[in-house]
């Protein structure tokens, strides 16, 4: 029975358009503990016991300081709940995992697919962490879903690496995603329309429900090893309801991770 260690991630230098998501993990927490919801998911798992650590938020000054943290984190088999920080984290942290896992699944939330090869002049810009970690062969399989802004790179970079892209035009949830590998789940709150999520740096309308999210995944067939929730940006949030919202999710989350 594996713990989850929860690390916030105090990080948005790496955001192409608008700072904030740095501030996020204490917001996220707060809106957990405020009293307004409980800490059950809603399949019937508590975030309160053992098996779950948190081990508080951690400022970050240099890129790969993300990598160093999440490692120690890892370190005695324990599965790693990262709250962001923008999706630049996720490179250094899959980093990371691929010293236990060489063959990991990722699925992505997103309304993005992050796979430029550099972005305004910088490659670990948050448009590129899945081109890093393809490149470097980090994960085995990568599947995007609630993407909504293609462009003919991008297309071409997912085509390239293999990426297995649900795009939100022609998106099919009636199905559960498998997989076969250990899954690391990486949620950009983005990938929500922002109807649900106002508090991200870019909106784009035309995406997720809540419950869609969540019912994907309630329905994972798979072992989820490791997960972020990122992009939170509390500075274009209205009455917090995007922490609340990444509250629950977390709650969702954290929940199919204690199930083994
Ligand atoms: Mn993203
Ligand atoms: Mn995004």
């Amino acid at each position: 029975m594996k713990k989850i260690t929860i690390q916030g991630i105090g990080w948005d230098e790496k955001s192409s358009y608008q700072r904030g998501p740095a501030q996020a993990p204490p917001l996220i927490r707060q809106a957990l503990h405020s009293g307004s919801m409980n800490q059950m998911s809603e399949l019937g798992q508590s975030l309160e016991g053992p098996r779950i650590i948190d081990a508080g938020d951690f400022p970050i000054s240099a890129y790969f300081d993300i990598e160093r943290i999440t490692a120690q984190h890892l370190a005695g088999g324990h599965k790693v709940l990262s709250l962001g920080g923008d999706h630049s984290m996720t490179y250094p942290i899959i980093r990371a995992y691929a010293a236990h896992y060489p063959e990991l699944a990722i699925l992505q939330i997103d309304a993005h697919s992050d796979l430029y090869d550099s972005f305004a002049g910088d490659e670990h810009s948050h448009a590129c962490p899945f081109a890093r970690i393809m490149e470097n062969g980090l994960a085995a399989r990568l599947v995007q879903v609630g993407i909504r802004t293609l462009n003919p790179h991008q297309a071409a970079q997912a085509e390239r690496f293999g990426v297995e892209v649900h795009e939100m035009k022609s998106l099919d949830l009636s199905q559960p995603f498998r997989f076969s590998q250990p899954l690391y789940l990486t949620l950009d709150l983005d990938g929500l329309d922002p109807a649900y999520a106002p508090g991200v740096s870019h909106h784009e309308p035309g995406g997720l429900t809540s419950r869609e999210v969540i019912r994907l995944i309630q329905e994972l067939e798979a072992d989820i090893v490791g997960a972020d929730i990122v992009e939170y940006n509390p500075d274009r949030d209205h009455q917090g309801m995007t922490a609340f919202l990444a509250a629950k999710l977390l709650k969702e989350i954290a929940g199919r991770m204690l199930e083994e």
